[in-house]
């Protein structure tokens, strides 16, 4: 299981940056889903932000799905100078690549829970981190694409863009990097990684059932 927790209102008002367009997943059995919370929040963002569409819909970690249902709003989208997506961060992942010049960002952090992990095949992974770095990353999880899992890489060991411990593996850093400097957005690589935050109080009212 995992839940997901929206970020603060003051980080979610300070990436809604010109026209956004906001995805929902209300998600599989597997996650738990802020849904009242969040439309809470987009209400109130929208009052003060240029919010140009909100779409709610579900399995938006599953590529083909997630293409079926953004299909019908593709003009909005591409008219949209950012994208918010409040999901796990799997389905942040999958929308940022599937979205792949646009700057998505991630409306939500994504913590463990015990029990079951669900099976819809995965193009990306999350490690439920406790608190999502993709919206420094360029929507690429930096805990799951290096081998060392890195929040301030690279660590210098690539060759030829090759991980220097899974040699099969294209070095996570250098994704991002590219990306960031498709999006324009190098600039956000000058962030100071937190001590990181992985207490909630869902998950601990869970372990002491
Ligand atoms: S940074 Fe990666 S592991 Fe952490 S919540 Fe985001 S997607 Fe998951
Ligand atoms: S080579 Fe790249 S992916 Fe591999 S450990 Fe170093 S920074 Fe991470």
């Amino acid at each position: 299981m995992l839940i997901t927790q929206l970020k603060s209102k003051e980080t979610i008002e300070s990436l809604a940056k010109g026209k956004t367009f906001i995805v929902n997943c209300h998600g599989c059995k597997e996650v738990y889903f802020a849904e009242h919370e969040a439309e809470e929040l987009q209400k109130e963002l929208s009052e003060t932000n240029d919010i140009t569409q909100i779409v709610t819909t579900d399995y938006i970690c599953h590529p083909d799905n997630l293409a079926l249902q953004l299909k019908k709003h593709m003009d909005k989208i591409k008219d949209a100078d950012t994208v918010i997506v409040f999901s796990c961060g799997v389905g942040i992942q999958t929308v940022a690549k599937y979205l792949d010049d646009k700057r998505v960002y991630s409306g939500c952090d994504t913590f463990p829970l015990p029990g079951f992990q669900g099976v819809t095949p995965l193009q990306v992974d999350c490690a439920q981190c406790g608190e999502c770095y993709l919206n420094y990353t360029g929507g690429i999880c930096p805990i799951t694409s290096c081998s060392k899992s890195l929040v301030n890489g690279q660590c210098g060991g690539a060759k030829d863009g090759m991980c220097e411990v899974d040699k099969e593996m294209e070095c996570g850093w250098e994704r991002i990097y590219r990306k960031l400097e498709k999006l324009n957005k190098l600039d956000t690589l000058k962030y100071e990684p937190k001590v990181r935050n992985y207490w909630h109080p869902d998950a601990e009212q869970t372990d002491a059932e």
